[in-house]
């Protein structure tokens, strides 16, 4: 995969990071004492970081994504991004631009789901 796809994916990466870091932001703002102490002043989206607060306010499946985009984003300054981690076979274009977070391809992936694939996961 050429550097400006890469690029292309990378951006797509960062975009969903941020709509995952919005939603927090969203839902603590909403979550009722919003202000009332004023401790929320200093929440901008600068500063949402990977604190406990922030990991475990998240529902499982996001923070599950977030992982794999930290995971796949890594993979983007390397030149593995879009090789299945399996089989090492590329990534289709096509899947990659629904989930650009996507560790295998098709064929690995669908081996996965049905739990036959050897793989480190919480
Ligand atoms: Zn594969």
């Amino acid at each position: 995969m050429d550097k400006k796809t890469r690029a292309k994916y990378e951006k797509l990466l960062v975009q969903k990071k941020k709509e995952l870091e919005k939603a927090y932001l969203e839902k603590i703002q909403k979550s009722g004492d919003a202000g009332a102490d004023g401790t929320l002043d200093s929440v901008d989206e600068a500063s949402v970081n990977y604190n406990k607060e922030y990991w475990y306010s998240l529902s499982d499946s996001d923070r599950k994504i977030l992982r794999l985009i930290n995971d796949a984003l890594q993979r983007t300054k390397e030149q593995s991004f879009g090789e299945c981690l399996h089989c090492g076979e590329k990534i289709e274009e096509k899947r990659l631009e629904a989930v650009p977070w996507a560790r295998y391809c098709v064929h690995c992936q669908d081996l996965h789901d049905k739990g036959l694939l050897q793989e480190e996961e919480e």
